[in-house]
């Protein structure tokens, strides 16, 4: 869905829509969407500045990085965006700080999917875990810990030397 931004009326453009997106368009690998994207954006011109306040809500499954089972990731988030033309881009070094949030648009127009899209992909967590407290992977035996099939006594019953195990995993 492409916006014509000479033809954006004075007053706005609300939009409600239902966009479907191909898994692979996300950044995170082993994402499925278990829900249609529902947004709900206002677009508002004031001279070459395009303001898009929008809500999206979703569902998606992503697989924990830490014991590989897939887990619900509801999506329910408010974003408020300002985009300026492309040929502003060059200047921003001029612009300070402050404006580092902006975003760019080229040729009069903005494809609302790919606002979605980006925006989606801003949301999800660098670290994505079914729990924060999720134990992974038995090292000995290979199954979740999590789900009490593991029967391995580690002997390192120490809370502290399991969260820097998990921190170490991590980091890999
Ligand atoms: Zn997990
Ligand atoms: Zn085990």
């Amino acid at each position: 869905m492409i916006i014509d931004i000479d033809r954006l009326p004075k007053d706005g453009l609300k939009i409600s829509k239902e966009l479907e997106f191909f898994p692979e368009s996300l950044v995170e690998e082993n994402a499925v969407f278990l829900k249609p994207v529902h947004a709900e954006l206002t677009v508002n011109k004031t001279g070459e500045e395009i303001f898009i306040k929008g809500k999206v809500t979703t569902c998606l499954s992503f697989v924990c990085s830490r014991c590989l089972i897939p887990f619900e990731f509801p999506v329910d988030s408010s974003f408020d965006l300002v985009y300026v033309p492309e040929e502003l881009e060059e200047m921003q070094d001029h612009l300070g700080d402050e404006d580092i949030n902006r975003l760019f648009y080229c040729g009069y127009k903005i494809d609302i999917k790919e606002v979605v899209l980006e925006q989606l992909n801003l949301m999800f967590p660098p670290k994505l875990l079914c729990s924060e407290d999720c134990q992974g992977i038995c090292p000995v035996c290979g199954k979740v810990i999590q789900s009490g099939e593991c029967a391995c006594e580690t002997k390192s019953s120490d809370p502290c030397l399991g969260k820097l195990k998990n921190f170490m995993r991590d980091k890999r």
